[in-house]
């Protein structure tokens, strides 16, 4: 039985370390937290990555704490229609094509699928080295740990990234987020679609959760890491945003006195190489991307499902993880190039711009975004 170390525990390395497991490998995941906090908003889970919750059996867990969506608009500040994506009827043999829940809730979920002194908290990864057959990773507090190869599943600014390809930075987006989860909704409110609103002010994601709650995000371009940003509160936000349609302003409202979380949107240039010997990349760690097609944990997911096969499949670590590169690496820069470019049409601010954009957008027929939508869901996971 292979010792398979995992740096990361976040939905990446949690579904690797579940992958892992479920195929008899002694997989071990080292997080940096000390403990886990009930952090983040929601999260929207396409059909690809409810695909491998299904395979992995992981769907009866999960499905009961989320929603299953039936319509994702994207609307422009008057509330018209520009695009539709995942309707139902692209969704023919998928268990949920839009599936929205708590991130803390899925998290948790995640690590009930893992036994005991399987997650150890409070291990700062600090670098990794190969020796002979092993790698070994390092931790701030001085230990170690030794396993036949090692996974880097630390998010967008990887240390072991750091280490394969000091020369890697995140790139910034251009626009800042903040997110936050609301309870309760307004009247007339349809709790079974997930608009966003693109407007001259900035962007707005209203995402209906189970249990009568939303998850709001907003996005606005601004200067990196602008220290004003981090104390905005939603009324400073719904000064942006009051004469955008029903019920963006309503929602805002609600999130009076609601912590927001924010983040700037960065994301990582895509890279040429996730495997590097008995060390691969994946999830944020190899593909971060921008949150514009709602990706990014989705991919995270994929990976863990490709990896454990690829590990299953081929006796050789490195040949393994050479596999899971070949299989990964064209789809997930295709994916973190059009999330790019989606979310520079998404913030366009100056008025004739949107104007144009949104006439477009009405413009462009159904069958391109069901292109789209095809090769996000009828991804091939076998190995
Ligand atoms: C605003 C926003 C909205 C998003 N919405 C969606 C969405 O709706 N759908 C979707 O699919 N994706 C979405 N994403 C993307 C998604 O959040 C990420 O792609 C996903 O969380 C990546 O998972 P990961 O496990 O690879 O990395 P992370 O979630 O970053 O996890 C990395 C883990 O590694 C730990 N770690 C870091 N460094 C070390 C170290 N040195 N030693 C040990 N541990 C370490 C961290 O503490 C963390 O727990 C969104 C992102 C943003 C910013």
């Amino acid at each position: 039985m292979k010792k398979i170390i995992i740096i990361g525990g976040g939905i990446g390395g949690l579904c690797t370390a579940i992958a892992l497991r479920q195929k008899g490998f002694e997989a071990i995941v080292y997080e940096n937290a000390p403990q886990w906090k009930p952090l983040g908003a929601g999260i929207v889970l396409a059909a690809n990555a409810m695909r491998v919750m299904e395979l992995l059996g992981l769907d009866k867990d999960i499905l009961p704490h989320g929603k299953i969506l039936h319509n994702m608009l994207i609307m422009n500040y008057k509330g018209e229609i520009l695009s539709r994506t995942g309707r139902l009827e692209y969704n023919a043999g998928f268990l949920a094509n839009t599936f929205t829940i708590h991130r803390a809730e899925l998290h948790q979920l995640l690590l009930k699928q893992l036994p005991p002194n399987t997650v150890h908290l409070g291990k700062e990864c600090t670098g990794f080295r190969e020796e002979g057959k092993n790698v070994t990773a390092l931790f701030s507090d001085g230990t170690i740990a030794t396993g036949e190869c090692l996974v880097a599943a630390d998010g967008v600014h990887s240390v072991i990234r750091k280490q394969l390809i000091p020369e890697t930075e995140p790139r910034y987006a251009g626009y800042t987020c903040w997110r936050t989860v609301i309870e309760g909704q307004p009247a007339g409110f349809d709790d079974q679609v997930a608009t966003e609103t693109w407007g001259p002010q900035g962007r707005v994601g209203i995402v209906p959760l189970k249990g009568n709650r939303i998850y709001l995000f907003i996005c606005k371009n601004a200067p990196y890491h602008d220290g004003q940003l981090a104390s905005y509160q939603a009324a400073d936000l719904l000064n942006y945003f009051s004469s955008y349609h029903f019920p963006v302003p309503q929602v805002l409202g609600m999130a009076r006195g609601a912590k927001l979380i924010w983040n700037d949107i960065i994301d990582l240039k895509p890279l040429t190489r996730f495997a590097f010997g008995k060390v691969v990349l994946t999830g944020d760690a190899a593909h971060a991307t921008t949150p514009n097609m709602g990706q990014g944990a989705c991919q995270a997911i994929e990976d863990a499902w490709v990896l454990a096969n690829c590990l299953e499949k081929y006796e050789s670590v490195t040949e393994a993880f050479r596999q899971f590169e070949q299989r990964r690496l064209a789809r997930t820069t295709r994916i973190v190039n059009d999330s790019w470019r989606i979310g520079r049409l998404a913030q366009l601010e100056r008025q004739p711009l949107c104007f144009l954009r949104d006439w477009m957008m009405k413009m462009i027929p159904e069958k391109v975004n069901q292109r789209q939508l095809q090769f996000l869901y009828n991804v091939k996971l076998n190995v």
